[in-house]
């Protein structure tokens, strides 16, 4: 169909860039191993931390909430969407992270643009990290809100950033838990006393610590014991949850504004009985399981010493993201091409998504991963990078 002549020329210039990516279908299950064009390979880059996504306690709550409730629920929460289960995850997330109330969102994209786009007005301030998710940044663009930006974790910039945000009715910090890209985990603990210095909200998205860090996987502020003193605690259910949607963990004050004020909760239908149900069985799972945890940490550790010692740059993450620092953005891509040839679904990751120049393999082990499988993938990574002449 003609008519879109004018994105055409921006598509030729990936191409010839190496840099345009067609889209990967993973014909399995998600796991350690998937199969792709009818391949096997290792899968490093899903974010199903714990194996979740196929844990059998999830599949059977979610076949029988079909069986009881159906596929959907045909409409959004605030007319005819709300089933007694959504209010009862609810409930169950505000007791695991030790809030009043929470509230499920479509997805974490959502919800941080829900939440930031819905409570900040022209009166406020926004006070952000350099590397917070797009979500966040896309949530801001939405506020009428004025912005300032502190560099990466770098707490005497957020001081300054404060310290110039005197006149507003409220000042609010928003930083990443755990940084998707780098796996670094952001300073909450001297966050939150600048905070408190500086009568400011703080909001943590816990997206890639939700399952990971804290105790059972209660994220970043459960990790450096700061349960009370974070105001919005953002989690996800599609990471580590192994499903779909997003959740805000707050005051009952915060949760009721947001049920009449925020727009991908106002607008957009409800999460499906099988997609609820298997998200209350995750929670169960995370409270019953801890050893997925402590497995997922093992695996992380062995990994990344194996990268080292071959002497890859893994930049400084302190999670089981571990980047593969590569620079150039089509190396990274053939770099990801070889190591499916030898077995290893890992992809690259590049400009916009990270800074121009810091192209990279991303790394997610899981707690399904065996050693052999994790053996077999440092082989590859070995291998290829020998032959691109990464690794001399
Ligand atoms: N926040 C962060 C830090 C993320 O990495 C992601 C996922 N890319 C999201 C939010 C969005 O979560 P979801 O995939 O549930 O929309």
């Amino acid at each position: 169909m003609r008519g879109f002549e004018f994105l055409d020329q921006e598509l030729q210039e990936m191409k010839k860039a190496g840099t345009f990516r067609k889209l990967i279908p993973i014909e399995s299950e998600q796991g350690s191993k998937v199969q792709i064009n009818g391949q096997t390979l290792i899968q490093l880059s899903s974010n199903n931390y714990l194996g979740l996504t196929s844990h059998p306690k999830m599949k059977d709550a979610a076949i029988e909430a079909v069986q009881k409730y159906g596929a959907g629920t045909g409409s959004v929460r605030t007319i005819a969407g709300t089933f007694s289960m959504h209010e009862a995850l609810e409930k169950k997330l505000a007791k695991f992270k030790h809030t009043e109330a929470a509230l499920v969102f479509q997805s974490g994209f959502t919800t941080n643009q829900g939440v930031l786009s819905s409570i900040l007005t022209h009166e406020d301030v926004v006070i952000s990290d350099e590397l917070n998710h797009a979500s966040i940044i896309d949530g801001i663009r939405l506020t009428k809100a004025a912005r300032k930006v502190y560099k990466h974790v770098d707490t005497e910039d957020l001081e300054r950033a404060l310290k110039e945000s005197g006149d507003y009715r409220k000042r609010i910090i928003v930083t990443d838990g755990v940084f998707s890209m780098d796996g670094n985990i952001a300073p909450l603990p001297k966050i939150v006393e600048l905070a408190e210095q500086y009568d400011a909200l703080v909001m943590v998205d816990d997206a890639h610590a939700s399952g990971v860090l804290g105790e059972n996987g209660r994220g970043t502020v459960n990790h450096f014991s700061l349960d009370g003193r974070v105001h919005i605690q953002v989690g996800t259910l599609s990471k580590a949850v192994g499903v779909l949607g997003g959740y805000i963990a707050s005051s009952q004050t915060l949760i009721d504004y947001l049920i009449h004020k925020g727009r991908p909760f106002l607008f957009s239908t409800s999460h499906p009985p099988a997609v609820t149900a298997a998200c209350s069985a995750a929670i169960d799972v995370l409270l019953e399981e801890p050893e997925l945890i402590e497995t997922l940490w093992e695996n992380t550790a062995f990994f990344k010493q194996g990268l080292s010692k071959l002497g890859y740059d893994i930049g400084h993450s302190e999670t089981p993201i571990t980047p593969v620092i590569i620079g150039d953005e089509a190396l990274t891509h053939q770099f990801s091409e070889k190591l499916a040839e030898a077995g290893v679904f890992a992809q690259g990751i590049a400009f916009p998504t990270v800074a121009k120049g810091k192209a990279r393999i991303r790394t997610i082990v899981t707690a399904q991963h065996t050693k052999e499988e994790l053996t077999a993938s440092l082989s590859a990574f070995e291998k290829v990078g020998k032959e691109l002449k990464i690794l001399v």
